[in-house]
């Protein structure tokens, strides 16, 4: 027995659920936003997820469930496929329907499109399957380099529009801050446009070129590398200066004299640094410039680039004050390595004082080759975050602020296309999740503009009956996917299993 359906019939992704569109001079009136698309036979409305299929509103794209038997990812297969199933909904593969493909309730006085029931480890549950139009979200990406790519708060620009900013520096990596309400709706229709695609790209773990002012040029996709100007980044960095020294002080000790790891933020002196002292060093006598911090911790001791540890440094010899005569001495062995590894000089200082480049012994470049062997590859992280405590609460129960309620108070499991979402502690219902973990093309648009992404909320049904929810619009699974047109994906094992409640 087959239940994917990949063959659609006029209406047969909403059967069961969303019965959105009125017909108006031959024409169905999608009322799926607020844009009231007017939609011929054949045709396909402004966002291109719904349809008029013979005069009947159909969405476009089938509703995606994900199972945990084995196929490829993305693979049509059977429900059940190649398992002795007996036909018993408590005996089949667990099935969770996600909200990709489910349709939208627009303005959200109706119950969500699917209101699933089934079973996990013995216990009813309830997941509410609908995709929310999202007029307030963003995009939260991490960035994993040290390299500059533009000052805090410099605008980001795709396609000549300001569609984010670059916000606070993090331990390794470069954030930025994309999309929001304020650039969908408060600046020019361009501007909302480009933002709209931005998100939507993103979300959809595709490639999206930005332009910083002031900055770098960028290339940004979800669980990839960087490209900075044009170079795939390779490394995150091991730690700050000062940390590269603390980690990899023993492996240096009686093999070099003095290490100078330069830093944009804090650039470390191994015999100044509390690590060197520990280890009874003797103190090099090498001054670096910069601010002092705390002993052998050193800021501003360049500008921001993309030169050694995110600095514009490309002479590490730059970052050398002064030698002191009465501390240092002839035959030093001294060591100048980025926090990646991937740039590093050594010198022997000769007997003026004067640091000459000298080959690199092979056990001082074994430890140069473990700062690189420990530093983990650098990727961008992208976060889709939603408020999604608005009227969509309306589609799970009449008295809203239950909802609310019950999610705080861990009674409701919330997931964005299966994906685990965080939710905010405060006011609100403010996800945050991992798009890399979604499904992939799980976002859409509408031209209002905003942004639509699958959402679902599971819990038991005593729980969903408590907080008001539609009991007379819940659907036992075997008839949702029995009668919805789906398509099943692989369940990501990344991930875990919604129905697994507190
Ligand atoms: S843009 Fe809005 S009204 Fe038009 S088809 Fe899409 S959901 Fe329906």
């Amino acid at each position: 027995m087959s239940t994917t359906r990949a063959d659609p019939e006029p209406g047969a992704a909403v059967e069961l659920g969303d019965p959105v569109g009125k017909v108006e001079a031959g024409k169905i009136v999608c009322t799926a936003c607020p844009v009231l698309c007017r939609i011929s036979d054949g045709r396909t409305g402004a966002c291109d997820r719904y349809a008029n299929v013979k005069g009947v509103l159909t969405r476009v794209d089938p509703l995606v469930v994900a199972t945990t038997v084995e196929h490829g990812a993305g693979e049509l297969v059977p429900f059940a496929a190649g398992k002795d199933w007996d036909g018993n909904i408590l005996s089949a593969p667990p099935v969770f329907v996600t909200g990709v493909g489910a349709g939208t309730t627009y303005p959200d006085y109706k119950p969500a499109p699917f209101i699933v029931a089934s079973r996990h480890d013995g216990v009813e549950t309830v997941t509410v399957v609908t995709e929310a139009i999202f007029s307030y979200c963003s995009f939260k990406v991490k960035i994993d380099t040290d390299r500059y790519i533009g000052a805090e708060c410099a605008p980001v620009r795709c396609q000549g529009e300001v569609v984010g900013h670059v916000t606070t520096m993090e331990y390794g990596s470069q954030m930025l801050s994309l999309g929001g309400v304020h650039h969908l709706t408060g600046g020019s229709k361009k501007e909302g446009r480009v933002t709209c695609d931005v998100m939507m790209n993103l979300g959809n773990k595709q490639a999206v070129e930005f332009e910083i002012e002031g900055g770098s040029r960028l290339v940004v996709q979800a669980d990839k590398p960087p490209i900075i100007d044009g170079v795939t980044e390779q490394r995150m960095r091991v730690g700050c200066g000062s940390a590269t020294i603390g980690i990899f002080a023993q492996q240096w000790f009686g093999k070099v004299d003095e290490v100078i790891v330069i830093d944009d933020h804090i650039t470390g002196v191994l015999t100044e640094h509390q690590a060197g002292r520990f280890l009874g060093m003797r103190p090099g006598g090498i001054n670096v410039v910069g601010r002092r911090s705390t002993p052998g911790r050193y800021f501003q001791v360049a500008n921001p680039g993309s030169g050694w540890g995110g600095t514009d440094i490309t002479d590490p010899l730059k970052v050398i004050l002064s030698v002191n005569p009465k501390l240092a001495w002839p035959g030093e062995r001294v060591l100048m390595v980025s926090t990646t590894g991937e740039d590093y000089a050594y010198y022997v200082l000769d007997e003026r004082l004067a640091l000459v480049a000298a080959a690199m012994p092979a056990e001082v470049k074994h430890v140069v080759d473990r700062i690189g062997e420990n530093c983990e590859p650098a990727l961008c992280t992208v976060l889709f975050m939603g408020g999604a405590g608005g009227s969509l609460r309306a589609g799970v129960t009449e008295n809203p602020i239950a909802l609310t309620r019950s999610i705080k108070a861990m009674l409701v499991n919330v997931t964005c296309g299966g994906a685990p979402a965080y939710v905010w502690p405060g006011g609100g219902i403010m996800v945050l999740v991992d798009v890399a973990r979604m499904p992939d093309n799980a976002f859409g648009w509408v031209p209002t503009p905003a942004i639509v992404a699958p959402i679902e909320f599971t819990m038991r049904l005593d729980s969903y009956a408590a907080l008001g929810g539609h009991v007379g619009q819940v659907r036992p699974i075997e008839e949702v996917l029995a009668k919805a047109r789906h398509r099943t994906i692989s369940w990501n094992p990344a991930n875990p299993w919604p129905e697994r409640l507190a």
